[in-house]
């Protein structure tokens, strides 16, 4: 438990450094990093010296077994209870979650005890982006379940079925490899569908002579993966050859970039340069990256604008595209762990061009 007291610790910092009486937090992401408590409906209030977990019945022999840390008691009037419990801390200025906390339940707090000042938390995801250990492995594990999973369904992958029944085999090995659930809707994007960055898997047949993305990833532990590979059904034309080993080059030369210290917004920067250079800069319209753990999309960003710093122990994804309307286009994705001397893959698809054969 020592990795969630250290977490406590830190959190504990910023309510200090905030001059916050106390922090609520109600999303299931940081109840999760905080507590441990793996439902999907408590609350854990935290003040510079002590932790209180309260869930509702449901959840109570759950939270009795793996919550840590924190005393743990059910509660039955949500709000109104968690309001009596900041009043009995004689909490005044209260942290939430400026993110997640919707404007609805914000204003429900702050009508039961106008008293309490509630501050919003903007940078709270930022404590979540050095991974320890414990998660470390847990990312370790769902990487793992996609490559085993994707070398299952290739032979799935052939003229004549549809992306759906491809996106519908993938989620079903991922299963069958330890996945706790598919971490986003596929995208499975062949021929001109490639141009939709955000393709989702359609009712498009698969042909002979397209490329195909499949952005996909699991949850293992509640971590997630995320990792993208663009391969050819059968021999493509020069010209989608080409926009693959572009698209490849960049993502490498990102990969090469990392370094503890750089800013993220350089790295966006090698690869966006590099594909530019190819005369695609303009099919190139989204980030490098984002961060991913207990969240599929989290802190750091790598995109153009990124103000962050790249520290040892985060953990993020290097995704440079070309998509070109009416055409294709290609994707290629890796979730990376930064290290002292660069960089560790954790995601394994191989990502050179692979030709399927189409018999
Ligand atoms: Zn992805
Ligand atoms: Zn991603």
């Amino acid at each position: 438990m020592i990795m969630l007291d250290s977490r406590l610790i830190r959190l504990q910092h910023e309510l200090k450094r905030n001059k916050l009486d106390a922090v609520l937090l109600l999303d299931p992401v940081h109840l999760r990093y905080y507590s441990g408590f793996s439902g999907s409906d408590g609350a854990l209030v935290v003040t510079p010296a002590q932790c209180y977990f309260r869930t509702d019945s449901r959840y109570i022999s759950q939270a009795t077994a793996e919550v840590r840390a924190a005393s743990v008691e059910v509660h039955t009037t949500k709000h109104a209870e968690l309001v009596k419990l900041l009043q009995y801390l004689g909490a005044k200025r209260v942290g939430f979650e400026a993110v997640t906390l919707s404007v609805a339940e914000l204003n429900q707090l702050s009508e039961l005890d106008s008293a309490v000042v509630w501050e919003p938390l903007k940078h709270l995801g930022e404590l979540r982006q050095v991974k320890d250990y414990a998660e470390l492995e847990c990312l370790e594990q769902a990487a793992a379940i996609n490559a085993t999973a994707f070398e299952k369904i290739l032979p799935h992958i052939r003229p004549g079925v549809t992306e759906r029944e491809i996106a519908i085999e993938l989620e079903y090995a991922l299963r069958c490899c330890g996945g706790e659930d598919k971490a986003f809707d596929f995208i499975v994007a062949s021929g001109w569908r490639g141009a939709y960055p955000h393709g989702v898997a359609s009712d498009k047949i698969v042909q002979a002579g397209e490329l195909i993305t499949i952005d996909f990833g699991t949850r293992k532990s509640g971590y997630y993966s995320d990792e993208t590979v663009t391969l050819a059904v059968g021999e493509v034309e020069q010209k989608l050859r080409d926009i693959h080993a572009c698209v490849l080059e960049a993502h490498d030369l990102a990969l090469e970039a990392l370094s503890p210290s750089v800013l993220a917004r350089d790295v966006d920067r090698v690869a966006r340069d590099y594909i530019e250079a190819c005369g695609y800069g303009k099919y190139f319209g989204h980030g490098l990256g984002h961060g991913i753990g207990l969240a599929v999309h989290e802190g750091p960003t790598l995109s153009p604008k990124s103000e962050v710093v790249l520290t040892a122990g985060m953990v993020f994804t290097i995704e440079p595209g070309i998509y070109i309307p009416d055409y294709g286009g290609v994707r290629i994705e890796d979730t990376v762990l930064l290290t002292n001397d660069g960089y560790r893959a954790l995601t394994s698809v191989p990502k050179k061009l692979r030709t399927l054969p189409i018999e």
